[in-house]
């Protein structure tokens, strides 16, 4: 036997995560005109269910409102900050971004991914002609891409403080204010690996005491039956999950932040997240595109998972993501 390979098929999770987003937004559940570029074969993915569907919808609507409300205070405050996405994979939100109202207040884009996900995302990125115009300019790339804005970076989140620092210094500047997204990937990694990498940021940032926000989607409360269900069906993939073990209610969410140096902490269950964030036409629209029987059931699946986020330095806007 040879040894399954456990980061290649964490790696994988990309692939789910992308053609989800594509069945959602040919759905008509959300707006994304760059992932099809970023899908293989997008034209023959077959759709996903309704429950997923719902699912990504929730999710992306849940970050998209953190964004666009840091990106709005970006513009009355600062002018300009920066974005950092760990664990980027297929996203496609620096597209979004740099084709919308903030584009001027986006002054860098960060994105990190394993180089096996970076190369092929670099491929994708210059074989589309879509993709290529927003980025404008020469587009320079193999493992990594740098574009105007843009940065696609490989590495391996693991890899500690030294290598963070030779991989983001020169990059990032860190007199911005700058906003951190791990969308589904701490789970992936021991605590202590994930708590390095906010630490890392932390330490970055303090000394010019600008604003440093994160956001975290994560899956979590894993102990309950459906959990249990969760895991094992990751584990039948090769996919383990040592990041979700001390997460097993919000509050547990939130301390990760306070402990590795931000100054404050909110979570909230996607199940929430849907109930109250997202307006009632827009809940009303959803419900017209799809039969989706059971909300027993959807809101099953949406208390396992979650969006936490926190903000370090002091003169940080508070009014960000004052939700709840
Ligand atoms: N954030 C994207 C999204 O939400 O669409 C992708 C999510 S996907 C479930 C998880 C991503 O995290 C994969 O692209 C995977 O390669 C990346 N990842 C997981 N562990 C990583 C690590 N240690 N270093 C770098 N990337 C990692």
């Amino acid at each position: 036997h040879i040894a399954p390979d456990a980061d290649a098929s964490i790696r994988e999770t990309d692939n789910d995560a992308a053609v989800a987003r594509l069945s959602a937004a040919q759905k008509g559940y959300l707006h994304d005109p760059y992932i099809r570029h970023l899908v293989p074969r997008a034209h023959l993915q077959q759709p996903r269910p309704p429950l997923i569907n719902v699912g990504t919808y929730v999710r992306g609507a849940a970050i998209d409102a953190l964004v666009e409300q840091w990106l709005q205070i970006a513009d009355k405050k600062t002018k300009k900050c920066q974005i950092v996405s760990l664990g980027a994979g297929s996203d496609t939100r620096f597209w979004r971004i740099a084709n919308g109202t903030h584009k001027d207040t986006l002054a860098t884009y960060v994105e990190v991914d394993f180089p096996e996900v970076t190369t092929r995302k670099a491929m994708s990125i210059r074989k589309s002609k879509e993709l290529g115009a927003i980025l404008g300019g020469d587009i320079q790339g193999g493992t990594a891409l740098h574009a105007g804005k843009y940065h696609l970076l490989p590495g391996d989140l693991r890899m500690g403080p030294t290598a963070l620092s030779t991989l983001l210094t020169g990059i990032l500047d860190s007199s911005l204010p700058t906003l951190l997204l791990f969308e589904c990937v701490l789970v992936y990694m021991v605590p202590s690996a994930s708590d390095a990498v906010l630490r890392w940021f932390v330490d970055y940032f303090s000394d010019a005491k600008t604003p440093l926000g994160a956001v975290v989607y994560e899956m979590f409360n894993l102990e309950d039956a459906f959990g249990k269900v969760m895991v094992s069906n990751l584990k039948s993939r090769n996919v383990s999950i040592p990041g979700a073990e001390p997460y097993r209610n919000l509050e547990a969410l939130s301390q990760r932040f306070l402990s590795t140096g931000f100054n404050t902490a909110h979570s909230e269950t996607l199940r929430e997240i849907r109930r109250t964030w997202i307006a009632p036409d827009e809940l009303e629209r959803l419900s017209m595109l799809e039969m989706l029987d059971e909300i027993e059931e959807l809101e099953l699946v949406l208390e396992h998972y979650a969006v936490s986020w926190g903000l370090a330095a002091s003169g940080a806007d508070a009014s960000w993501g004052g939700w709840g």
